[in-house]
């Protein structure tokens, strides 16, 4: 980063050359202020999304209304108007939140690239702010969603592939797209399993649409109460297990040392050869029955260790969610989602759709 830049990055001051829409800077004042003109629209955007209009409605609002795109446009090409990133960029900007955020990029070997999150200065700016945290995290949690609509590979890969199973029959399930004037294209998903009588599956699915992935993606992130509770039962299982553990290897070294001492007690003379055989088959037997069960219970102690606990899944949700966030086709949707989740069961009676998630 240059000298002049660090410094502005301690005080705050804009430093990043044009500020986003609705914003400008003053030369005169060497601030950035808000464009009166642009205020109301900026605002009616944050606004609309909020109450639930979509990214591509509210881009066709904007250039039905002739607003100019926040870009300057080069005198040879046409103005398409505004277009959903454009409107993306502008609701997840942390600028608006009063953030100014220094060395976005540097420049290695002499390539530019892209300085990742954590690593990026940011710092409370001087500007006016023009939508609150609260506003901000539900703007961001409502763009993360959507991120699960769009089939817009070319390629059959849904974000789903491979994780969809059906509760009727354990079968995987599939996925078709479809398209119609309603609904326009759109994926559902199917059980094609066909039973050894030759009878189907009874699953029906449903048109996976805006309400099915929101559910959806409240269900990962929130994790099922029940599920927490059988997580801290197998966690309480594995420590049970592991406590069990120590004390029969307390008891093992036990037997273990008697049998040394009867050894001793048999060659300084102290008993009888009988007494030392019927001691000793006693003995041997107990150590044997400890050993046996030892065995056991560390291969139990294996397979409930696996068992993911509740700290590793929020750890792991965490990261779902950066991964989510940055991932724009369907194959990295797909590749974050199982690098947090096994499988998806789904079930639909009626017009109810359960989905119950299972983590890794
Ligand atoms: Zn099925």
């Amino acid at each position: 980063m240059k000298q002049g830049k660090k410094a502005g990055a301690k005080k705050g001051t804009w430093t990043n050359g044009k500020p986003p829409f609705p914003y400008y800077y003053d030369k005169n004042t060497r601030s950035v202020l808000v464009d009166e003109t642009k205020r109301p629209i900026y605002r009616a955007i944050v606004e609309k999304y909020l109450n639930g209009t979509n990214l591509g409605h509210i881009a066709i609002w904007l250039t039905d209304n002739k607003i100019p795109t926040p870009y300057n446009i080069k005198p040879d090409e046409k103005n398409k108007g505004w277009s959903n990133i454009t409107v993306q960029r502008l609701l997840a900007s942390e600028i608006h939140l009063g953030y100014i955020t220094y060395g976005k990029t540097r420049s290695k070997r002499g390539k530019v690239e892209l300085v990742p999150e954590k690593e990026r200065i940011k710092v409370m700016g001087t500007h006016e702010k023009l939508k609150t945290p609260e506003e901000h995290e539900v703007i961001m949690e409502r763009l993360l969603k959507n991120r699960m609509l769009n089939p817009n590979s070319r390629r059959n890969i849904f974000p789903l592939s491979g994780l969809l199973y059906c509760q009727k029959c354990g079968s995987r399930m599939r996925f078709r797209v479809g398209e119609n004037k309603k609904q326009g294209q759109h994926w559902s998903a199917l059980c094609y399993h066909q039973y050894k009588d030759g009878s189907k599956c009874e699953q029906r699915g449903k048109v996976m649409d805006a309400d099915f992935f929101n559910a959806l993606y409240d269900r990962i992130i929130h994790v099922d109460p029940n599920i927490l509770q059988e997580i801290e039962l197998y966690g309480s299982r594995y420590n049970d297990t592991q406590v069990i553990i120590e004390v029969k290897e307390q008891e093992l070294k036990k037997q273990k040392r008697a049998l040394d001492k009867l050894h001793e007690s048999y060659e300084e003379d102290m008993i009888t050869k009988q007494v030392f055989l019927e001691r000793k088959a006693v003995r041997s037997r107990q150590i044997q029955k400890l050993e046996e069960e030892l065995k056991n219970l560390r291969k139990v102690v294996v397979d409930e260790g696996n068992y993911p606990t509740a700290e590793q899944i929020y750890e792991r949700i965490g990261e779902f969610r950066e991964l989510w966030s940055s991932s724009v086709t369907s194959e990295e949707k797909n590749r974050a989602l199982k690098k947090l989740v096994e499988r998806i069961v789904y079930n639909r009676e009626g017009n109810r759709v359960e989905l119950t998630v299972c983590y890794r």
